[in-house]
């Protein structure tokens, strides 16, 4: 059986992909932070199969390792790892403070860095791994009052391309899905209006939802030829 590290998966996107994997008979590790109550509840929903819970701050280079070694510890390997921990904020590029900068750029992009590196450490003697980096169109586009965010997921683009041309070598195929807007709590207090505009100038004048991104999730694992690439669901949003 596989195994796949899931970082930020008690709530959104990453729940929906622990629901996937689970059901193609991966082993899954559910990392959560804050939302324990969450973890826990998607731990019994998913009791039939081979799901592990385990709290850490993967914007923390300790706890994203003891992350990766609960991993090890419980599966023996990591055969895929979802760099899928985020946060946003609707801000004001000049009214944005140091701290709020720091911590965006700690928790959407240093945590990919210290996660993915711990979890080579077990990929590369193996010679075979799939990272899958949740970035966002955002980051593919640029986003106003979201500088920090559009900077830490591009910063994830970046990291993906070149990522993946050191790996190639060691049979590691990286790759960043760029989610469109999709229905989660990340988009839950924007302006209902906004929301609305939004759909309307999707081509498929509809939002889309976390098994849409979870599907994407899941191709890229099992795929053996795609890497370095920027794969967006989003409805036809954007369009490069
Ligand atoms: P969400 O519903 O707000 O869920 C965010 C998840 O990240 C939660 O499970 C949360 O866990 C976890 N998380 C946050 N900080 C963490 C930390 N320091 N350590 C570990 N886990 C942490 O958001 P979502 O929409 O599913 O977003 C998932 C990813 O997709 C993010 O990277 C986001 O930027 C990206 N994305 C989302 C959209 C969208 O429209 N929703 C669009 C493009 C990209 P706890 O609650 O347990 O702390």
């Amino acid at each position: 059986m596989k195994t796949v590290l899931i970082t930020g998966a008690s709530r959104g996107i990453g729940r929906e992909c622990a629901r996937l994997f689970a059901k193609n008979n991966y082993n899954v590790v559910i990392n959560y932070n804050k939302s324990e109550d969450k973890a826990k509840e998607l731990l019994e929903e998913l009791k039939d199969y081979s799901v592990r819970i385990f709290k850490a701050d993967v914007s923390n280079r300790f706890e994203a390792n003891s992350l990766v070694n609960f991993t090890i510890g419980e599966f023996e390997k990591i055969d895929v790892l979802i760099n899928n921990a985020g946060i946003s904020q609707n801000k004001l590029f000049t009214d944005i403070t140091d701290e709020e900068w720091h911590n965006m750029i700690n928790v959407n992009l240093n945590s990919v860095f210290f996660v993915t590196q711990k979890s080579l450490q077990y990929m590369i003697p193996e010679m075979s791994g799939k990272i899958i980096n949740i970035s966002s169109i955002w980051g593919m586009v640029g986003a106003s009052f979201e500088v920090h965010y559009s900077t830490s997921k591009a910063g994830i683009i970046g990291m993906t391309k070149s990522l993946a041309k050191e790996l190639g070598p060691s049979n590691i195929c990286v790759n960043a899905i760029c989610p469109g807007v999709i229905d989660t709590d990340m988009i839950k207090d924007i302006d209902k209006d906004i929301i609305e505009n939004l759909r309307e100038e999707t081509p498929l004048m509809k939002i889309g939802t976390p098994y849409d991104i979870a599907k994407c999730a899941l191709f890229l694992a099992e795929d053996n030829f795609i890497t370095g690439q920027v794969i967006s669901p989003n409805g036809g949003f954007v369009i490069n």
